[in-house]
Order: C-alpha cells, then sequence, then structure tokens
C-alpha cells in the first residue's frame, strides 16, 4: 500500500475533518481454551472519522482490546480466530479491508495506517535501543526519510510531545524516563509514521491524575486538532472519556451495547448497563473493582455463544424478550443507538 510521505510532521497537511476512514461490521472474534471456545467479539459495528475521538468503554474483558487488535493482526492466532466480519479502511483513494489482508501488508498498516499506544509502554519499547532510535526508525520505516532526516525528525517529535531537552533525551534509554515520559515517547513513536488512526489502549491507567490529564490534552491538541488523526480512546473508566471522546461506544461481553455522542450518553443513557456505570462512577476517586461492584451480578460467561441479551442476567428491567433473542442496535436518539429491547424513555418494552 501507499503509505502517505511527508516532509515533516510540522509542516505536511492536516487530514480534512469528518470523512469516514474506517468501517468495521458484525466483527466476531473467538479464541481456543482448554476450557471451549472463548466468544471474546460477538458481532461488533463501529465508524472512524477523521479528526474524531470514538471512546471505548466497557469493564475488564468485555472485548475492548480484543476488537482493536485483531483489525491489525495483533492477536495471536492460534489462538485466536476471526469468525466474521470486515473492516474497511479508507485513505485517501486507497480502501482495504484489514481483515482479508495478508499478514505482511498488515505489519505496513502497523504504524504506517495505524498506530498503537498501550497501557505499559515499558513492555512495548525496546529497552536495549536509545528512545530517539527507536522513533527515529519508526520515521524511516513508515516515511522513507533518510537517516539525518529522521534523527532531525525524532527531535522535533520529543519536543512536541513535551519533552524537554530533546537532544540529552534522544540519547537515553527507556528505564531513564518516568512512567508518564514513557507514555509520551510512545505516543511520538505512534506519530511519527503520521498515521490517520491512532488507538490507545488504556493508555492512562498506570498514571496518576494529574499526567493523565497531560497526557489526554497532548492527544486532543498535536494529533486530534493540528494532524486532524482519528483517536480511538479505550478506557473501563465512563469518568475519563468524558474529557477526550466525541463519540462513546460501550461495550458488554464482547458486544457494543450502545453508542452516541459523549454529551447524550452523560445526559440520557438509553442502555440500563451505562446507566449503571454513570451511577457507580464516584464522586472521589476510587479503585475500578469498588466502583463496579454497585452494578450487582458477575460479567457474562464468554464460554457459552451469545444467544440472548448478555446484561440479562443483571439487568433491573429484564423481561421475556431478552432471554430469547440478542437484541439488535436500536436507533433511539440522533446518532444514539442502544441493543436494548426496554424503552427507558417511554419505561416500557420496545413496540
Ligand atoms: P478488555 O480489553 O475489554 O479488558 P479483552 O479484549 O482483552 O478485554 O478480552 C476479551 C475476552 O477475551 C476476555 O474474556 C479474555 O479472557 C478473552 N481473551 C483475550 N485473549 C485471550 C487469549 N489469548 N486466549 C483466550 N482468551 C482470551
Ligand atoms: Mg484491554
Amino acid at each position: 500500500m501507499n503509505s502517505p510521505i511527508s516532509i515533516s510532521y510540522a509542516t505536511s497537511p492536516p487530514r480534512l475533518s469528518g470523512e469516514l476512514i474506517l468501517s468495521v461490521r458484525d466483527l466476531s472474534v473467538s479464541f481456543d481454551s482448554p476450557d471451549g471456545i472463548v466468544h471474546a467479539v460477538n458481532g461488533v459495528s463501529f465508524e472512524l472519522h477523521s479528526g474524531e475521538c470514538l471512546g471505548i468503554v466497557g469493564e475488564s474483558g468485555s472485548g475492548k482490546s480484543v476488537t482493536m487488535m485483531s483489525l491489525v493482526g495483533l492477536i495471536p492466532s492460534p489462538p485466536a480466530r476471526i469468525d466474521s466480519g470486515f473492516a474497511v479502511l479508507r485513505d485517501g483513494a486507497w480502501e482495504a479491508d484489514l481483515l482479508a489482508m495478508p499478514r505482511s501488508q498488515l505489519r505496513r498498516v502497523r504504524g504506517g495506517t495505524v498506530g498503537f499506544v498501550f497501557q505499559d509502554p515499558l513492555s512495548a519499547l525496546n529497552p536495549t535501543m536509545r528512545v530517539g532510535r527507536q522513533i527515529a526508525e519508526s520515521v524511516q520505516k513508515h516515511r522513507g526519510l533518510d537517516p539525518n532526516e529522521a534523527r532531525a525528525e525524532a527531535l522535533e517529535l520529543l519536543s512536541a510531545v513535551g519533552i524537554a531537552d530533546p537532544e540529552r533525551r534522544y540519547g537515553n534509554y527507556p528505564h531513564e524516563f518516568s512512567g508518564g515520559m514513557r507514555q509520551r515517547v510512545m505516543i511520538a513513536i505512534a506519530m511519527a509514521g503520521d498515521p490517520p488512526i491512532v488507538i490507545f489502549d488504556e493508555p492512562t491507567t498506570a498514571l496518576d491524575v494529574t499526567v493523565q490529564a497531560q497526557i489526554v490534552q497532548l492527544v486532543k491538541s498535536r494529533l486530534q486538532k493540528e494532524r486532524g488523526t482519528a483517536i480511538v480512546w479505550i478506557t473501563h473508566d465512563l469518568a475519563v472519556v468524558a474529557g477526550i471522546a466525541d463519540r462513546v461506544a460501550v461495550m458488554y461481553g464482547g458486544t457494543v451495547v450502545e453508542t452516541a455522542p459523549v454529551d447524550e450518553i452523560y445526559a440520557r443513557p438509553q442502555h440500563p448497563y451505562t446507566e449503571g456505570l454513570l451511577a457507580a462512577i464516584p464522586s472521589a476517586e476510587a479503585d475500578i473493582n469498588t466502583r463496579l461492584a454497585s452494578i450487582e451480578g458477575s460479567p457474562p460467561d464468554l464460554l457459552v455463544e451469545l444467544s440472548c441479551c448478555p446484561f440479562q442476567p443483571r439487568c433491573t428491567r429484564a423481561f421475556d424478550r431478552c432471554l430469547q433473542a440478542v437484541p439488535p442496535l436500536f436507533k433511539v436518539g440522533n446518532a444514539h443507538h442502544s441493543a436494548c429491547f426496554y424503552d427507558m424513555v417511554a419505561d416500557r418494552p420496545r413496540a
């Protein structure tokens, strides 16, 4: 594929906002395990536009990481298997289904078209290689610059992500950086290929609140606004998403149960699970286990193939239909969809 080649990060033009860039339809992923087949992702669909930030929210094990990682061939296969779906990526006139792409081509997509920033930057960085070199390599690989140009570009990126004294820091190793600074380095590596999409998988979970806020600010200003990059921000924390996402998809049991613009999700949640998550956001800080304990019951058993609403055993509004079929995503407002047979506004089962 032809990845966009630009001279300098700072001088190449940003992308137009609002263009459909990724369209995922009916994605299902399962794992073979000693206990049976784990149905990790069950018919997930979503769209992503350039310049927007999509927040993917759901408790641990709801399929957030597997959904995104399977798009770029980052899940181990076997034991993983993509059972259905397609994921059409568009970059200018170029268009391809990521799920049908050979691994060799996916390797170029990673970094060049889709950047990834993980929760634990230490495991994602090479501990034996100077940080500046790691950024420069990514620049060379995806943008075809010569080593000198790549070095200059890496220095510019270090400074862009707010690392002081980039000339000196270029020669440091990952262990010489704090957690927040390593996360900035990861963002610089993700920015190096100037990809149209960057996926952040719980990138600030291990960081303190002040550093979290700085990272969010950095991503919004340097990537989303300046470059028109489409951002996917994965988190278990609905409160975090308020500060960054334009749109939210709430996941439960490997399905998307509700999707809406961020303000709408907060003002008018239309799925009992989202409502429960919102009610559980503590006024003071508490850890996730305390917080989720307030939705009674346990997460769904993914060894059982989905045949009804996955949230039904924990739902206060469940009725007979919820046991008979998997609820489709109903349109419940402007750009607002909920996979629930109960109409929460009318307070009765949907007609
Ligand atoms: P999340 O990111 O929402 O916390 P994941 O997407 O990582 O959740 O995982 C979804 C489900 O897939 C989990 O229940 C997990 O047990 C299962 N899973 C993930 N990786 C594997 C694997 N390598 N083998 C078997 N099951 C897996
Ligand atoms: Mg995860």
